[in-house]
C-alpha cells in the first residue's frame, strides 16, 4: 500500500473517534445547560446520542474491515517484522562488540530516584543515546531500589559479552573527542541534549514506520523495551504461572487505575465508572464483529480497594486481578522483590490485552502501552487515556501540524493556519486539544482533526557495518 493510503486510513479512524467525542460531548453539555428544556428537546437529543453513538460504532467497524478487505494484512505482518529483526539484530550488534575492553561505551545508572515505569524508562533513553552515539551501553544496576542483587537476575544482561566499564576512567557526557567510556546523567539535567532524544525516530527507518505504524515514535520504544526485558528464566517461569493461574482469556480489556501517591500531586483522580464507561464501549464496539460471552478485564492497581469496588460494582464482568499484588504496591513497600514481581506482573499482563484503558499521566500504562506494539503491526490506536496524551518525560517537544485553517469560534481557542506547527498539551478528549501555535505564540483551545503528527526525523547511525 501507499504511505498515504495508510495514513489516510488511520486519521479517518482517528477522526471518527474525534467526530463522536466533539458531538456527544457538546449535546451533553446543551442537556446540562438549561433546567428548564423542553421534554421534546430532551428527547431528541437522547435519540441524538443513542442512534449517534450507534453511527460511529458502524463506522469504525466499517474501517476495522477495511484493514482486512485491502489485501495487506500479509504485508502489514511482514513488514512488522522485518523490521523489529533489522532493528533487533543492531542492538545485537551494538550490544557486543568484537573487544569490550577497547568498545566505545555509555554508561547507565539504573537507579533513578522514581518507580519502576519511570526507572525503565529512564533505561530506554540511556539506550537511545547509546544507539545514537553507537556506543555499548553498559547497565550498572546493583543495589537496585527493587531488586538489590541488580537488574541481572530479573532480566538477561543487556550483552552476552560485555557488560563491564572496563576501559579508560569514565567521563561525564559529552565527553570529548574520541574518548572511550562517557558516563550519561539523566534525561532531566543532559546537557547538551543530543539529537537522539525522544520523540525522534532514526531517519534510516522513517519512512518504512510512518507507512507501517500510527505511532512510529511508540514502536521504536516497543523495540527497545523488547530487547532490554528479555526475562530471565525465574521470570520467565513467574509470568507463565500467573498467566495460567489467572485464567487470562480473550477478549480481555486492561485497566490500570493509579491512585495512592500519584492523585493530588501528579494527576487527577479518576473513579472506576469512568474507566468501565470505555471498557463498556470498547465492548459495544467488539460486538458489531462478534458475539462476546463474557466481558472481561485485567485489572492493575496500587489500590487494593479498587479491585474489590469494581467486582461489587460489575458483577457482570469477569474481573482478573490480584488483590495481594496492588497490596506489594503500597508506597510503605514499594522498593522490594515483592513489590518488583507485582510490577512486572501487572505490566506484563495489560500489554498482552486486546485494548488499554488507564491514564497516560502513569508510566505504568505507557510502559504497557510501548510494550504491546509487540504483538501487533499496529497498536497504536489499542489504547483510550483518561488524561494524557502518549508522552515520553523529558521529551524535547512534541509538535502537530494544522492541516486545516481555523478561526476561533469561542473565547480560548487559538487561530491557526495549514502548516503551523502546534505544541500539543493535552487532547480534551471533546474534540478541542489544547496547544501552542509556535508561529503566533498564542496558547488555546483547537479542534483535534485539524492537525496531524509531526514525526520527528533524526539521523542516527546506520549500522551498514554490520553486513561487512
Ligand atoms: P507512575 O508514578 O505511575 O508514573 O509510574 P512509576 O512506575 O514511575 O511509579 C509507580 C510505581 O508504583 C510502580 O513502579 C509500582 O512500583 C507502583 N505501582 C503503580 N501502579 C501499579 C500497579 O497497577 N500495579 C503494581 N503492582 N504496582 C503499581
Amino acid at each position: 500500500p501507499s504511505t498515504q493510503y495508510e495514513l489516510l486510513r488511520r486519521r479517518l479512524f482517528n477522526n471518527v473517534q474525534e467526530f463522536w467525542y466533539f458531538v456527544s460531548s457538546e449535546i451533553i453539555k446543551l442537556k446540562g445547560t438549561t433546567n428548564d428544556i423542553s421534554p421534546q428537546l430532551l428527547s431528541s437529543l437522547n435519540n441524538i446520542l443513542n442512534l449517534g453513538v450507534q453511527h460511529k460504532r458502524s463506522l469504525l467497524y466499517d474501517l476495522e474491515k477495511l484493514e482486512y478487505a485491502d489485501g495487506y494484512s500479509t504485508w502489514r505482518e511482514k513488514e512488522s517484522n522485518d523490521l523489529s529483526n533489522l532493528v533487533q539484530s543492531r542492538f545485537n550488534y551494538l550490544q557486543n562488540p568484537t573487544d569490550c575492553k577497547k568498545a566505545k561505551k555509555l554508561i547507565c545508572n539504573l537507579n533513578k530516584g522514581c518507580g519502576y515505569g519511570c526507572q525503565l524508562h529512564h533505561v530506554v533513553y540511556c539506550f537511545m543515546v547509546a544507539y545514537g552515539t553507537q556506543r555499548t551501553l553498559i547497565l550498572k544496576s546493583k543495589g537496585w531500589r527493587y531488586h538489590k542483587a541488580g537488574w541481572e537476575e530479573i532480566f538477561k544482561p543487556i550483552s552476552d559479552s560485555c557488560t563491564s566499564t572496563e576501559g579508560e576512567t569514565p567521563v561525564n557526557w559529552p565527553g570529548y573527542g574520541n574518548v572511550q567510556v562517557i558516563t550519561l546523567p539523566i534525561i532531566d539535567s543532559i546537557s547538551p541534549r543530543p539529537p537522539f532524544l525522544p520523540l525522534a525516530i532514526p531517519e534510516d527507518l522513517a519512512p518504512r514506520l510512518t507507512r507501517l505504524h500510527g505511532d512510529p515514535f511508540v514502536w521504536w520504544v516497543g523495540q527497545i523495551l523488547k530487547y532490554l526485558l528479555r526475562p530471565q528464566d525465574k521470570t520467565a517461569t513467574l509470568i507463565q504461572n500467573a498467566i495460567t493461574n489467572l485464567g487470562f482469556k480473550r477478549p480481555i480489556v486492561g485497566v490500570h487505575v493509579r491512585r495512592t501517591d500519584k492523585v493530588g500531586t501528579e494527576a487527577a483522580f479518576h473513579g472506576i465508572e469512568e474507566y468501565m464507561s470505555a471498557v463498556d464501549e470498547y465492548y459495544n464496539q467488539l460486538e458489531l464483529k462478534k458475539k462476546v460471552d463474557k466481558r472481561r478485564i485485567y485489572l492493575a492497581t496500587d489500590d487494593p480497594k479498587v479491585i474489590s469496588d469494581a467486582k461489587n460494582k460489575y458483577p457482570q464482568y469477569e474481573i482478573l486481578g490480584d488483590p495481594t499484588i496492588s497490596k506489594t504496591a503500597a508506597v510503605s513497600s514499594r522498593y522490594s522483590d515483592t513489590s518488583l514481581n507485582g510490577i512486572i506482573l501487572d505490566i506484563h499482563m495489560l500489554s498482552m490485552t486486546d485494548y488499554l484503558v488507564c491514564t497516560f499521566s502513569s508510566q505504568v500504562c505507557r510502559i504497557a502501552y510501548e510494550i504491546m506494539q509487540n504483538y501487533y503491526p499496529d497498536a497504536a490506536a489499542k489504547f483510550r487515556s483518561l488524561d494524557d496524551v502518549y508522552y515520553y518525560g523529558g521529551q524535547t517537544s512534541n509538535n502537530k501540524v494544522a492541516v486545516a485553517s481555523h478561526e476561533p469560534l469561542k473565547s480560548g481557542e487559538i487561530q491557526m493556519k495549514p502548516g503551523d506547527l502546534i505544541g500539543i498539551a493535552g487532547n480534551h478528549w471533546n474534540g478541542y486539544s489544547k496547544g501552542r501555535n509556535l508561529r503566533t505564540n498564542q496558547m488555546g483551545l483547537y479542534p483535534s482533526f485539524k492537525v496531524k503528527s509531526k514525526i520527528e526525523v533524526v539521523k542516527f547511525p546506520s549500522y551498514s557495518e554490520m553486513y561487512n
